[in-house]
């Protein structure tokens, strides 16, 4: 097969974490009772008047910010009209509609940088960020009726968030995805939960010969809601277009959908069959002004991002950029982290054992990192009884187990068990002779040069102190006892 080179350019739906929904007052929760949240407006009632909500608004600038878009102070809602059996309306309320003078989401073009795993960043550029309504939801089921309408779900706010054709391989948009996911964690816009639908993405790919020539014709691929179907669906689909080609075909222009089951991408439209929406001016509705303040105030009010994070924690914990990377990774996980270290004596140490202990463990864990019972402060503090030498790491690791399992606090721990490391040399040098008496022997053997005898004496004197003894002080024994 010949080689050819992906360009692909990403479409990210996400819905936004108001109390309320997008142009009327009724709640936004989900897994409750069907049709319990609606009302004339998301039900679309002849007479009924949308309006925006302020909070959704206030979403929308403060994710375009966090992606370095331009914010239109001068912004349009436009109708997309389509029938289906979930949508009440007959149309969505949005903020696009194909023609030009149609264009005015309420963010225009930003960007996003991703680093890849040998360390180079690539910037992605933002086309626009535009919000629109959800539509309602059907449920199918094996009943006499069949198949059931549930509107809770009509008007839930949406942002969608479409990338330029910048992307350059499946790797790559998943890192785009990864860190779109991330900013809408970071910034609180949406729960972003892939499980839950909140965000989902459509892929667009096409395929050219070289890395300068002209863009090929592209197929979109709906609905990938997760990292892995999105690097799978490209990657196949790109297979497939490949394959295309050197066939001697052209690639028609469709939308897809991806069978993770079978690895395959097929067709649901093709180009020319693509719905018309006549969009037209939403007519409910008068131009979304936005005061110019209002956008400088949630500009001032930006969290700290992503990368800004990472970079802090470098520079202000001593870690590496590996752990950085993976204790930022996560928002509830950096929250977590920058707690703990905040009254660590060595947060470089308290970073191994957030990867290594607690991470592991929350794999594990049914309810993930959000259920772990260990507090930040607690193993804030488990480090620093490391660090003084009240225990050594060999015990609080059995500590860590007891906290992982109870959430108690270490201090209690080592208290009711009796876990303090012994580091009175007298009583350890007890111990030492009492092993190389036992052991006269090999001892002779260690003294005569066989060095490897010694990990065996450590090992012993260790097991005899329950574990406690200070591991320092035992080698240093040892060696002294060696000599004499
Ligand atoms: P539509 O509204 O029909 O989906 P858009 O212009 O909004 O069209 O583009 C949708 C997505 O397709 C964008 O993310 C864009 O980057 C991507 N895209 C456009 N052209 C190409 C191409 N030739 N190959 C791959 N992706 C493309
Ligand atoms: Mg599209
Ligand atoms: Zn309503």
């Amino acid at each position: 097969m010949s080689k050819y080179f992906p360009v692909i350019g990403l479409e990210i739906h996400c819905q936004l974490a108001t109390r309320t929904k997008m142009f009327c007052g009724c709640e936004v929760e989900v897994n409750t009772e069907p049709n319990k949240h609606v009302c004339p407006v998301c039900l679309g009632f002849p007479g009924a008047m949308p309006v925006p909500n302020k909070k959704a608004v206030e979403y929308a600038i403060r994710l375009g910010l966090a992606l370095n878009c331009k914010i239109d102070l001068n912004a349009m809602w436009t109708r997309k009209n389509y029938f289906y059996p979930d949508l009440p309306k007959g149309y969505q309320i949005t903020q696009t509609g194909g023609l030009p003078i149609y264009d005015h989401p309420i963010c225009g073009k930003g960007w996003l940088d991703i680093t890849l795993s040998d360390g180079t960043v690539r910037r992605i550029g933002i086309t626009r960020i535009h919000m629109e309504e959800d539509a309602g939801k059907l449920i199918h089921d094996m009943s006499p009726t069949g198949s059931h309408f549930d509107a809770n779900r009509c008007g839930t706010p949406l942002c969608e968030i479409v990338t330029e054709p910048d992307i350059r391989s499946p790797e790559e948009a998943v890192l785009t995805f990864k860190k779109i996911k991330q900013i809408l964690e970071y910034t609180g816009v949406s729960h972003a939960n892939m499980e839950n639908g909140n965000i989902r993405c459509d892929g667009n790919i096409s395929i050219r010969p070289s890395e300068d020539a002209p863009f090929g014709t592209r197929a979109e691929i709906k609905n990938l809601n997760s990292f892995t179907n999105l690097e799978k669906a490209l990657t196949a689909e790109m297979l497939l277009q490949s394959v295309t080609l050197d066939a001697g075909h052209e690639v028609v222009q469709c939308t897809k959908r991806y069978d993770p089951n079978a690895d395959k991408t097929t067709m649901i439209r093709s180009k020319e069959d693509a719905p018309d929406y006549k969009y037209f001016p939403e007519p409910d509705m008068v131009r979304l002004v936005t005061d110019p303040a209002f956008v400088e105030e949630i500009r001032r009010t930006l969290p700290e991002l992503p990368d800004a994070r990472r970079a802090r924690f470098i520079k202000d914990y001593g870690v590496t950029e590996y752990d950085a990377q993976v204790l930022s990774d996560e928002h509830n996980v950096s929250e977590w982290f920058d707690q703990a270290a905040k009254t660590c004596k060595n947060p470089k140490m308290l970073a191994n054992w957030v990867i290594s202990e607690l991470l592991r463990g929350v794999k594990e864990l049914e309810g993930g990192f959000d259920a772990i019972k260990v507090q930040p402060e607690h193993l804030s503090r488990l480090v620093n009884i490391i660090e003084d030498g009240t225990i050594n790491g060999k015990i609080a690791k059995q500590v860590f187990a007891d906290m992982f399992a109870t959430g108690k606090d270490p201090d209690a721990i080592v208290k009711e068990k009796g876990l303090v490391q012994i580091t009175d040399s007298g009583a350890i040098e007890k111990v030492v002779r009492d092993v190389v008496a036992k052991n006269a022997g090999q001892f002779a053997e260690f003294k005569g040069g066989k060095v490897a005898l010694k990990g065996f004496f450590v090992g012993q004197v260790m097991k005899n102190s329950g574990g406690k003894a200070n591991p320092k002080m035992v080698n240093d024994i040892l060696d002294r006892l060696a000599k004499e």
